[in-house]
């Protein structure tokens, strides 16, 4: 057991129920790792919410949105005896001739691929009639989709395709309300179809839906898996620990240990997501003139550890291993082998590899 994740199922539920009455159109996404929960929790969870919306009446979760066309099987796969999702899938990533596993998905009846170039609705229109596709359109961030002049030949190309939707994907900074509202005008008055919107926060996301005659969507997967962050801890266990005095070599690069103290070694590694902080933006030059002049440890070249031991988190004696990290606590030793102490990790980088729910 490296990393594991104390889930508290109910305080997750409320929030995720929570996120889905407030949202109305809400499409929840789930991608990648799973943001730290695995895509089939995510699945089930999704599915719940569906269940509990056709139940309850209201806006139904009735969509789910996958990165990739890999990711489609992914979702579909129950989590242990639990069924999997059954209903209609967005593919995030738009299609590309390139991609065989999104190509076959085309034909399938619950799968919404995305289109992000003319050419590409062009050459679907024409090979692959029937296929439900969401138009996007590029924004300020320039990833995908196709630019303003285009938007105007999308009801010319359309003959066999089912239109579901344009997408409309915006950055994270900026005035993007403005944005969204000034390309939302643009898209309906080509095509009058919904509009699938991401990362706009929940109560623009509703102005904008009160300000168009079209049915609007809401995709969001940090904001709606991630938040109420007293719901998890994640946790790792002390693996091992030894006595060290000041000056003896520890570790791969044998660096002299700083003070007298423990080696304690903690699972989780570079294979579970744990890192070495980046520099962030912040840790600008004069911070870390700063940090020589007070002398802290940084400045000595070490990185805090993510890793709380006897109530602080402790420094790394150097980079995490793969599926181990080194951590350093001075004095006398407080915590034991087999102690289970928190570690705080980025859940959309991090592999939890067990979640325990209560
Ligand atoms: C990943 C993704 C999302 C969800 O992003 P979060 O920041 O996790 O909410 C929404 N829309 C698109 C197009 C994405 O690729």
């Amino acid at each position: 057991m490296s990393l594991v994740m104390h889930l508290d199922l109910a305080a997750w539920r409320a929030h995720l129920d929570a996120t889905a009455d407030a949202v109305g159109g809400l499409v929840p996404v789930a991608k990648g790792n799973g943001y730290g929960y695995g895509l089939p929790r995510l699945a089930r969870e999704t599915r719940r919410l569906r269940d509990r919306s056709s139940a309850g009446g209201g806006h139904g979760v009735d969509t789910l949105a996958v990165g990739t066309a890999d990711e489609v099987a992914l979702v579909r796969a129950g989590l242990d005896d639990q069924p999997g999702w059954d209903g209609d899938i967005v593919v995030l990533t738009p299609w590309s001739p390139h991609d065989p596993v999104a190509t076959a998905l085309l034909t399938d009846p619950r799968v919404i691929s995305t289109v992000g170039r003319l050419d590409d609705l062009r050459h679907l229109d024409a090979m692959h009639p029937g296929a439900r596709v969401l138009v996007e359109v590029l924004t300020s961030m320039r990833r995908h989709g196709l630019p303003r002049r285009d938007l105007a030949r999308v009801g010319e190309v359309n003959g066999s395709l089912t239109l579901e939707g344009w997408t409309i994907h915006l950055p994270m900074r900026g005035n993007t309300t403005a944005e969204a509202r000034q390309l939302a005008r643009a898209c309906t008055a080509s095509v009058a179809m919904p509009l699938w919107l991401s990362h706009l926060d929940v109560e623009h996301f509703r102005l904008l839906s009160s300000e168009v005659n079209v049915e609007t969507r809401l995709r969001l997967g940090t904001a709606l898996w991630l938040g109420a962050p007293a719901s998890r801890r994640i946790t790792a266990r002390v693996l091992d620990m030894h006595p060290v005095s000041r000056g003896d070599r520890i570790g791969y690069w044998q660096r002299p240990a700083w003070a007298d103290g423990w080696v304690v070694v903690v699972s989780g590694g570079t294979a579970e997501g744990v890192a070495m902080a980046a520099p962030t933006p912040g840790s600008s030059m004069g911070q870390r003139a700063r940090a020589l002049v007070t002398g802290s440890m940084d400045a000595a070249g070490l990185a805090l550890s993510p890793y709380t031991l006897d109530g602080r988190k402790r420094f790394f004696i150097e980079p995490p291993h793969m599926q181990s990290s080194l951590v350093f606590l001075p004095g006398a030793g407080s915590v034991a082998i087999g102690d289970e102490v928190t570690v705080e990790v980025r859940l959309t980088t991090a592999t939890v590899d067990r979640v325990l729910e209560s």
